[in-house]
């Protein structure tokens, strides 16, 4: 008898997208549990990988081909069955490689480094190779620049025996631990009588430990705090009067301690939405709810009560939220009801936090989680209830390999656990609200806010009609209500979609604009920096101060960003205290938690952000909300740019009057009559949901139609234009009938990192031979990725761009 693993290996190809079968070595055998990470030989020259075990069998039969699993990462399985599962049904669904999916589904520091070390057995012959491989010194291969002919000459010395090379496959998972040193001293007087009268660190040690009534030090603490001498600890240790033990320290993102905080009566539309979910949770049925609720009508609220029935019935609780809507807000609320059975999983924490997190909640010590888009992966398994807030948040797409859509995984793991999903938003996304029409999920409302505070007035200023406007930022009203809200002592929040100073130069002589060499866009100017940056691939270089074309000194800039919005409005009040919240300012750890605590207290006045200011944040102060540019999102060439703009502006219109204090919004624009700023005016989801599904059902696109968006991308633009035209003329000989191609077009920002981008669309109602023509155009992107032409395959695509 012997044991059989299946092994997906850490080579993500499709010949490899299907498990391996590796012998157990008998020592190791009785261990082996699917979800364990293993290291295996692969391939030619048995380099070794990272893979996990997805089965185990026990044959009789000689198995003498198999290859043996050299050892384990894990001691035990780090993947459920259930994670299992769910990683094929992903990998076939986004088109993706399997081990790319189980790898999402765990903190990075699960991925497993490689080296690849060579030491030469001889003096080498070729003088270049030698000096880069001197005799019996051990080489890492990745850490030393070779040309493609030195690789292919250490393969043939290898071949013949002059290089050994080995294979070196590191865990990167790793516990934090500390040193700890337990007392053992019972009797301190038969203690002192043992130590020499000249031993005066041993004594200060002594004493020490004698005055504090706890048997567990911390090392550390005893020598770098309390100033103590290491080898007074070390020659305690010795005689056994302390012990010495390694303790795991958890990387906690938060040690604070909250005011447990007890659930609030709820209103009547609380109410009842609260009870339809937990009647789902107690049945287990795995119904999902959107739960439609304007800003302030206190959505959280009934999450915060649904979690608590699912923890009265012995099970868990999963809460999604953007990561932008992650602040350290929502974190209060949730650990002030629940306290330490918490976990959060978001961007902001060190890979090490992250892990730690991740293992309080696989070995169970978490019962909640929250997190983004990520975490709805968490290793929980009695999962009562999964909940995603601002489920129409375009975060919850993931952009990259694999390219899953959260709200799916969200409800597969529901059918598997038999729990309720409930989507919680003031504005829906089209496809979930066209479902509740439907009653594929039903649909619960909390219509008013919160002690039946109105939604803010809201006042659309037409710019093309401030001629006089202070600046072409401020206009008139808006700036008359900053100035009055400053002077009752009231905070403003103002919404500006861009950030950066300006966002292009232009030469007056000669019309030349700045762009980014690897990209077809313009430069943005930074003042923060003192550069031109672009946004798309990061390319840096100095403010010009003449025109790079003919060198006339008649250079402008124009677009305005965050930060010039910022340096206007100081001008204009120079007694406000304004606060930047945008990526620039952010990217330090800790520094947004610094930004809102400090608006939170009242330091700063105004926040002026791009839309991470829009989502999440509950200051009962701010009663003026004001949208600088409206129109930034509506330019763009993507179907949901309506959509999307609605929901930026009633969002960023929900942070305003959540208290006593009446809120006022003014939104700034040049279009003034387009029906997604006329209905966001007006709070009125319904009637934008019904003529933007007249529009989408008129032009065909979501949710009346499902897309999948096909990109092309090649160093030459010629390439790409090429086999995008070829995918076009093979999938329309295989698809049905109804199905509909869109393109190929080069994308609307056709160049990106020095690479040129086709795409092409397929609007599809239901097609059953779709998923084999992707599948294999998945194949033959395989084949040609070595040629430098790339395809992705994005299902339900959040954009067109
Ligand atoms: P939403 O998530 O819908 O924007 P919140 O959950 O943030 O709304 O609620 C808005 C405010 O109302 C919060 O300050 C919250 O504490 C408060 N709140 C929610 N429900 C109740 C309730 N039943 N009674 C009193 N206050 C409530
Ligand atoms: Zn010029
Ligand atoms: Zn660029």
């Amino acid at each position: 008898m012997m044991k059989v693993a299946e092994v997906i290996v850490d080579v993500p190809t499709l010949q490899t997208n299907t498990p391996y079968s590796y012998l157990l070595p008998a020592d190791l055998c009785d261990h082996a549990t699917p979800g364990m990470r293993v290291v295996v030989p692969f391939g030619k020259g048995d380099r070794l990988v990272e893979g996990f075990i997805i089965k185990v069998k026990v044959t009789s039969m000689a198995q003498p081909a198999l290859k043996t699993v050299s050892g384990y990462l894990d001691e035990e399985p780090v993947l459920t069955p259930e994670l299992l599962k769910l990683a094929n049904w992903m990998a076939k669904t986004t088109f993706s490689f399997q081990i790319s999916c189980l790898l999402t589904m765990l903190p990075n520091v699960m991925k497993a480094k490689y080296q690849t070390i060579a030491t030469a057995n001889q003096v080498l012959t070729d003088e270049k190779l030698r000096s880069k491989l001197p005799l019996q010194v051990p080489v890492e291969l990745t850490k030393v620049d070779f040309s493609p002919a030195e690789r292919r000459k250490i393969q043939k010395l290898r071949q013949q025996g002059a290089l050994t090379i080995k294979y070196q496959v590191h865990n990167q998972a790793r516990a934090k631990l500390i040193t700890v040193l337990e007392n053992q001293i019972t009797d301190f007087t038969t203690v002192a009588s043992q130590l020499r009268s000249n031993a005066t660190e041993q004594q200060k040690l002594l004493a020490y430990l004698k005055q504090h009534q706890q048997t567990r030090f911390v090392q550390q603490n005893l020598v770098q705090t309390a100033g103590l001498s290491r080898s007074a600890v070390q020659s305690f240790v010795k005689r056994g009067w302390l012990k010495k033990m390694m303790v795991e320290q958890r990387r906690a993102p938060e040690l604070q301690q909250y005011v447990r905080d007890a659930a609030k009566k709820l209103t009547s539309d609380q109410q009842r939405a609260v009870t339809a979910i937990q009647a789902a949770i107690t049945a287990e049925v795995s119904r999902p709810f959107l739960l439609e609720g304007v800003t302030g009508s206190g959505k959280t609220e009934v999450y915060l009560q649904t979690i608590q029935r699912a923890l009265e019935l012995g099970k868990q609780a999963l809460m999604l939220v953007p990561e932008i809507a992650l602040t350290p807000q929502m974190v209060r609320r949730v650990k002030q009801r629940f306290g330490t059975q918490v976990a959060i999983i978001h961007s902001g924490l060190a890979n090490g936090e992250k892990y730690d997190e991740w293992r309080r909640i696989r070995n169970g010590a978490a019962q909640v989680v929250v997190g983004a888009r990520s975490a709805v992966f968490a290793p929980l398994q009695r999962l009562g209830i999964i909940i995603l807030d601002e489920e129409h948040d375009a975060s919850y797409k993931q952009e990259d390999n694999p390219r899953y859509q959260t709200r799916s995984v969200a409800f597969w793991r529901a059918r598997y656990h038999h729990c309720p999903v409930v989507l919680g938003s003031a504005t829906p996304s089209l496809e979930s609200r066209a479902r509740a029409e439907k009653g594929r999920y039903q649909l619960l409302r909390l219509p008013t806010r919160i002690n039946q505070q109105k939604l803010p007035q809201t006042q659309v200023v037409d710019m093309t009609k401030q001629a006089a406007a202070p600046t072409e930022l401020f206009s008139e009203p808006l700036l008359t209500a900053i100035k009055e809200k400053l002077a009752s002592h009231e905070q403003i929040v103002l919404l500006l979609n861009r950030r950066g100073f300006s966002s292009f130069m232009l030469c007056r002589d000669c019309g030349y604009v700045l762009q980014c060499p690897n990209c077809d866009i313009s430069l943005t100017m930074h003042l923060d920096t003192k550069t031109m940056k672009c946004h798309y691939c990061g390319y840096e270089t100095q403010i010009p101060k003449t025109c790079p074309n003919c060198h006339s000194h008649q250079i402008r800039y124009f677009g305005t960003g965050t930060e010039k919005a910022v340096q206007q409005l100081a001008t204009l009040v120079p007694q406000a205290r304004i606060a930047r919240m945008d990526v620039d300012t952010t990217k330090k750890k800790g520094s947004l938690a610094e930004i809102l605590r400090k608006f939170g207290q009242q330091q700063t006045d105004i926040l002026l952000g791009t839309q991470m200011i829009a989502k999440g944040l509950d200051f009962p102060n701010v009663t003026l909300v004001g949208v600088l540019n409206a129109d930034t999102g509506l330019e763009l060439p993507d179907f949901r740019a309506s959509e999307r703009t609605f929901e930026l502006l009633t969002q960023v219109a929900g942070r305003a009057g959540r208290a006593e204090k009446p809120g006022q919004v003014i939104i700034q624009t040049y279009n003034p009559d387009h029906y997604a700023i006329r209905y966001a005016q007006q709070h009125d989801y319904e009637s934008f949901f019904r003529h933007e599904m007249r529009l989408r059902h008129l032009s065909g696109y979501p949710p009346y139609y499902f897309t999948v968006k096909l990109t092309v991308n090649a160093p030459q633009a010629r390439e790409a234009a090429q086999l995008a035209f070829q995918l076009q003329e093979e999938l329309q000989a295989q698809l049905a009938k109804t199905t509909i191609l869109l393109g190929p077009t080069p994308r609307p920002i056709a160049r990106i990192n020095k690479r040129y981008y086709y795409q092409l669309i397929i609007k599809y109602k239901q097609d059953p031979k779709l998923h084999a023509s992707l599948e294999h155009i998945q194949q033959h992107a395989q084949q040609i990725s070595r040629t430098g032409v790339q395809i992705a395959i994005d299902p339900d695509p959040i954009s067109f761009m």
